[in-house]
Order: structure tokens, then sequence, then C-alpha cells
């Protein structure tokens, strides 16, 4: 079936529609009154009033396409071929309303009637919690055979207190050409680790409450929730070897092939690797940004700083000599603009705050770069495998390095870094930046005001100990 992502997305909410709930437009991925969370990292993450009864929803039935951002991923960009940073997580919730049979039996209509996605059944694989004898009965009833129902012992979700539940994942086979296991390979399974079998859907069935006493008892109103990666699904569609070759990456990492020094996707596997970092850091910034965050040195603004840097350091990879990042705005904007067209209508202004940070790193990259590259040299030399924390701490506060940024590239090469030394580096800085301030107390107030402001609320780097945004 031919079908490009906005039809997908459409389809997808259109199905549930049909069925009963309300679609909810896909919310900012700065989260509103939680605290606990950096950022919106799935569907279910915004639905979260309505799961803790604090807001009763007019309908208990409720779909959506939600923008997600998962750091714990972000060195997975490039190298797998199904993760981002900012993806599209399309779900289905009922709120107390229908369970397991429902959940089951809509899931394997979507994906397998001719009207809707159309898959072959024989393709698909369903995980399950192995004492879930009821999920297991309904996806038989609903059309999979035995042999397609794999049990799997950690298909439970559980945060250690509160709603928790078994779950089921669906997974997609590929194909003998994704193969990167042998036959006899014991992780050659749907869940194992043979890239031939893409995880899309995972669907929670929430039916206990886990108490503090360890036991699980029975929830009175139990709920669904579910999460499809938009991505994955349509590179399925479009028979691609990952997400990127899609039309939802292919004219951003097409336009910065344009702007590099000749260099084209698919020739080289590092270059692709780069190519894919770019166009999945574009989107992730761009979103992120009209979104309302902003780069800095701490919580979300380091993580958007850390994406900016990343890139870039691909784009210098790949021979681009002139700021880039920014040009690549409106092309994310006319991918994305069927739904979300609030990209193009802020184009400048994502545009400015996304030139500027580019200016401002590109004025120590080289530097740091070759300082990266004489610390390399030194430890060849001397047989040593380990970079200084004093040296880490260098390329970050005098030439812009995230530590995981530099962690990464000396990764790549064989090298480390003293992290407990760049630690202690940071400790230092932060009690010479108070001390200085001492001299200076009402500044010192406002700026403890400002860092108050802006402190995270999850650990997400070493940025809380920055002090100086004004250095970088
Ligand atoms: P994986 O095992 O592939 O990392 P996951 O089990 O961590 O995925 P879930 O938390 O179950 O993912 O999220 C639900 C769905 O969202 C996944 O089945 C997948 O389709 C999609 N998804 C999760 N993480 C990403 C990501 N980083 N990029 C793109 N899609 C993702
Ligand atoms: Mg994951
Ligand atoms: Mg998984
Ligand atoms: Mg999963």
């Amino acid at each position: 079936k031919k079908l490009d992502s906005s039809q997908i997305r459409a389809m997808y909410l259109e199905f549930f529609k049909q069925h009963g709930h309300t679609i909810e437009p896909s919310a900012s991925l700065v989260p509103k009154d939680d605290p606990s969370l950096l950022w919106i990292n799935s569907g279910v993450a915004t639905m979260k009033k309505y799961f803790d009864g604090s807001v009763v929803p007019k309908n208990h039935r409720l779909t959506s396409s939600q923008k997600s951002i998962r750091t714990n991923d972000i060195e997975n960009v490039g190298k797998t071929a199904r993760h981002h940073t900012l993806f599209e997580m399309l779900g289905n919730f009922s709120v107390g309303d229908y369970f397991k049979k429902e959940a089951i039996t809509w899931a394997f209509e979507l994906l397998t009637s001719p009207e809707w996605f159309g898959w072959d059944k024989e393709k698909l694989y369903m995980t399950v919690y192995p004492e879930d004898t009821d999920a297991k009965k309904f996806w038989q009833e609903a059309g999979v055979a035995p042999d397609h129902l794999i049990d799997m012992d950690d298909n439970f979700w559980d945060i250690g207190q509160g709603p928790s539940g078994p779950d089921t994942e669906i997974f997609y086979d590929r194909g003998e050409k994704y193969d990167n296991l042998a036959p006899d390979d014991p992780e050659n399974y749907p869940g194992g680790e043979n890239e031939r079998y893409l995880e899309v859907w995972n669907i929670v069935f929430s039916q206990f409450n886990h108490k503090p006493d360890d036991t699980y008892e029975p929830l009175p109103r139990k709920n669904i929730d579910t999460g499809m990666g938009l991505e994955r699904v349509v590179s399925i569609f479009e028979d691609a070897p990952t997400n990127f070759e899609t039309d939802l990456f292919m004219p951003i990492i097409e336009k910065t092939q344009s702007l590099s020094d000749g260099k084209k996707y698919g020739e080289n596997a590092q270059d692709d690797i780069d190519f894919k970092i770019i166009a999945d850091h574009a989107r992730a910034i761009t979103f992120a940004i009209g979104d309302g965050a902003l780069p800095s040195n701490v919580g979300r603004g380091y993580v958007i700083r850390r994406l900016i840097r990343r890139a870039i350091v691909s784009g210098h990879r790949l021979g681009i000599k002139d700021d880039f990042l920014y040009q690549l705005v409106p092309v994310v904007g006319e991918i994305m603009k069927s739904y979300y067209p609030e990209v193009l209508e802020q184009k400048d202004y994502l545009e400015k705050v996304i030139h500027s940070e580019e200016k401002r790193f590109n004025e120590t990259l080289s530097d740091g770069l070759q300082l990266l590259g004489e610390l390399m040299d030194n430890l060849k030399k001397t047989n040593q495998k380990t970079v200084e924390g004093k040296d880490a701490f260098k390329l970050y506060d005098t030439y812009g390095f995230p530590l995981e940024m530099t962690k990464e590239y000396l990764e790549d090469a064989g090298f480390s870094v003293d992290e407990t030394g760049f630690k202690a580096e940071m400790q230092k800085q932060k009690e010479r930046a108070r001390n200085a301030r001492g001299n200076d107390k009402s500044m010192g107030v406002q700026r403890d005001l400002l860092i108050d402001i802006k402190t995270p609320s999850e650990y997400v780097g070493y940025s809380q100990l920055e002090v100086d945004d004004a250095k970088l």
C-alpha cells in the first residue's frame, strides 16, 4: 500500500476516531505542571492528569500523535535504524473505559485490514507477558497464529509503585535481508537483538496497583496506554532500510548533501551516520525551540545545545564550511506542515536562534577539534587510553564541547575520559565563581535567582554545575 507519512498519521487517528476516540492535539514538548519530567517523552506523558484522576476527560477514549523527545536515545541516533531524539508517538488511550480485548482486536484490525494499513499478518509477531493468558487468547481470536506469539518475561510495566501491568509489543519482520545475526544465534527472534524484527507498537494494560508492601491488587478501573512510532511505521510502508530513507527525513538529508563538499548519502557508512545525526537533530531542535525552550547550559537548554553542537561536529566531518543547521529549518517545516503548520510560521525566529548558536560554537570548533586531536596523538605516543579530566574540562569550558560529545568522539576512536576528574574540575570552577560572586553581592543574588529559574527538573549532565553561561 502506498501512503506517505501524513496519510499514515491521519489514518491512525481516523481509525480510533471511528472507534469512539477524541483526537487530542500534539502537546508542547515542554511538560506542563510536571516537574518530574524534562521533556514529553511519550503520548501517555501528556495524559497523566487523566490517569491519576486529577482531571476527568470528557471522553474516556483518546488518541493522539504526540511529538516526543528521548535524550536516552541521543547516542543511538544514526547508529541504529530506528531511534530518534524527536519522534512522533501514535497512541490510543482508555481512561477506565475499554480494556484488553478491544485494544488487541483493534490493533490487529488497524494493522492488517486492507482498508487500513493492510500489512501481511505473517510478518507480525507479538510478544506477551507469559502469565497474561487473556492477551494470548485475544490475539489468537483476532487471527494471530500461536507461533507468532512470543513469551517475554520483561513485558511488565512497573515503576515501583502505582499503576502497573503487563504489556504486549508488536514486531514487524522486515525480511531476511535485514538479518544481522546467524539463524542459530540465541538472540535471533522478535524482541531479541536481530534488526530484522522491528518493534513498532507497545500496548500497556495497566490493571494493577503496585502497593508499598510490594503486593499487586487489581485496579477498580483499568486503563490502556499505547505507543507506536510513526517514523518506524513509515519505514515499513516505504520498505526503507532505516527510518531515515523516508519522506520524513530524505529532504533534510538532500539539503545537507547540497551544502556539503560533494558528499553523497549512501556512499560511505561514517558519512551516512553524520547525515542521519544532522537530519534527526535538526528536527529535534526545531521543535524544541518552537515549543519555547532555548539553548543554554542547564536542563532542557543544555539538551538543545548538546544536539546543536553534535550536529555541527557531524557537519564539519562532512566538510560543510558555512553555518548550515539553520538552513534546515524550512525543510523541516515543509515536511511537517500538514500537522505542524506552526514550524513554518515561526521560521524566522527558529532560524535566528539556531544560527546565533551556530555562530557561537563555530568560533571555537576548529580550535577545540585541534586540541582533541593533539590529546589523542599524545595518548597514542605514550600508549595510554584515558583523557584527563582537566583536558576534557578545558574542551568544555573554553571550547564549548559538551562532555557527552567529547566522550562519544573519543570512544569512537577507542579512548575514554576520566569523568571523576572532569567533575572535580567543574566543582572547582563552581567554587571559584562563588568566591568571585562574594565580592559583588547584588550581582550574585541576581545570578542565583537566574540559576534557580533555570535549574532542571531532571539530571541530564554536568550542566547544573555550570554557572557561567556567558563563557560558552
Ligand atoms: P526500543 O526498544 O526500540 O528502544 P522502546 O521499547 O524503548 O523502543 P517504548 O517505550 O515501548 O519504546 O515506546 C513505544 C514505541 O515508540 C516503540 O515501540 C517505538 O515504535 C517508538 N519509539 C520509542 N523510542 C523511539 C525512538 N527513540 N525513536 C523512534 N521511535 C521510538
Ligand atoms: Mg528504547
Ligand atoms: Mg523495546
Ligand atoms: Mg517498547
